[in-house]
């Protein structure tokens, strides 16, 4: 019965301190100060804030995502469906979900998330110039947090250099994921931007031809990613620049087409300068036309760790 009483005291203590205005994960709009953009993508737009609630220059740094439009129902459903995911994943490679900030009405939600000052492999690779070996580091990292993601059955659809945060020279961590997976499949989905960074170039081959999502097509796209990391994100050799100039200047849906039949022809990027053959056969494994032939991120993660010893 002690016991018990003793229980019931912890609880109330505990009860007392959580009251609903101390919320850690409750942001309010008042106390985020924007400091600058951080970068957009095709649905949202990242921005980073200092929140001080104190407002005594004691606050901390938060990455903050916002919906690039504000469309209808469904794209708010999907985007409360992102933070969802995001906030039930803890995993060293995948990015922490801090918080939501909500404005009056409940009608535009903001994800707080921590902020990375690195930002992500596109904008760090070119300006650091790192060893194959950390390379392979920042791969089998990025392995590691995708075996989790699939270990809770989500598909992240997204997958890229551009969407990859760097932590410090020794950590990276996946970003902006889960969105995708609800968008509607359409004409959005296969819309070829005109700064020629379309996501096309990073789907599976079924993804372009029959827009069948799997784990197996995110690590086709993990392939794609692991090229970017070799070739150090260089824009001159990035996955669309290459495509192209296998198949010749196309425009529009053509694209998509010109690329189905490069693909079905077995045609595939090339071995990246400095670029050990290993890890080459390893990305040619994830280009497999058959998705179940592909291997799987664990795999993945134990033979970059093999390569890199
Ligand atoms: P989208 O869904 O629109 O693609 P992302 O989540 O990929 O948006 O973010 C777009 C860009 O913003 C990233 O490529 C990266 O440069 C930057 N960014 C995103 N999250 C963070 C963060 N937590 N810390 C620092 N930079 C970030
Ligand atoms: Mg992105």
């Amino acid at each position: 019965r002690t016991i018990l009483r003793e229980l019931t005291e912890i609880q109330l203590k505990n009860t007392g301190n959580a009251l609903p205005d101390r919320d850690p994960s409750i942001f309010l709009k008042r106390h985020l100060k924007k400091i600058r953009d951080l970068g957009e993508g095709h649905f949202g737009k990242v921005m980073l804030y200092v929140y001080d609630p104190a407002n005594d220059g004691t606050g901390e740094y938060v990455a903050v995502k916002t919906l690039k439009q504000e469309g209808g129902n469904h794209l708010h459903d999907s985007w409360m469906k992102e933070i969802e995911i995001l906030k039930s994943l803890y995993h060293n490679n995948i990015v922490k979900y801090k918080g939501c900030c909500t404005e009056l009405g409940g009608q535009v939600v903001q994800l707080i998330m921590e902020y990375l000052p690195l930002g992500s492999l596109r904008e760090y690779l070119p300006k650091h110039r790192l060893g194959v070996a950390q390379n392979l580091l920042f791969a089998q990292q990025i392995c590691q947090g995708m075996d989790y993601l699939h270990s809770k059955r989500y598909i992240h659809r997204d997958l890229a250099a551009r969407n990859v945060l760097v932590e410090n020279e020794g950590v990276v961590k996946i970003g902006d994921f889960g969105l995708t997976k609800y968008i509607p499949e359409g004409e959005i989905y296969y819309r070829v931007r005109e700064d020629g960074d379309s996501p096309v170039f990073w789907y599976a081959i079924e993804c372009l031809k029959e827009s069948k999502f799997s784990f197996s097509s995110d690590v086709w796209s993990f392939g794609v990613t692991l090229y970017e990391i070799l070739t150090r994100c260089d824009h001159r050799q990035s996955p669309p620049t290459k495509y192209v100039e296998m198949m010749g200047m196309v425009q529009g849906q053509m694209t998509v087409m010109k690329l189905i039949n490069l693909l079905e022809k077995h045609r595939r990027l090339p071995c990246p300068r400095d670029c050990p053959h290993e890890v080459y056969m390893l990305m040619e494994q994830c280009w497999d036309f058959a998705p179940a032939q592909r291997p799987t991120f664990k795999y993945l993660a134990e033979s970059l760790e093999d390569i890199r010893r």
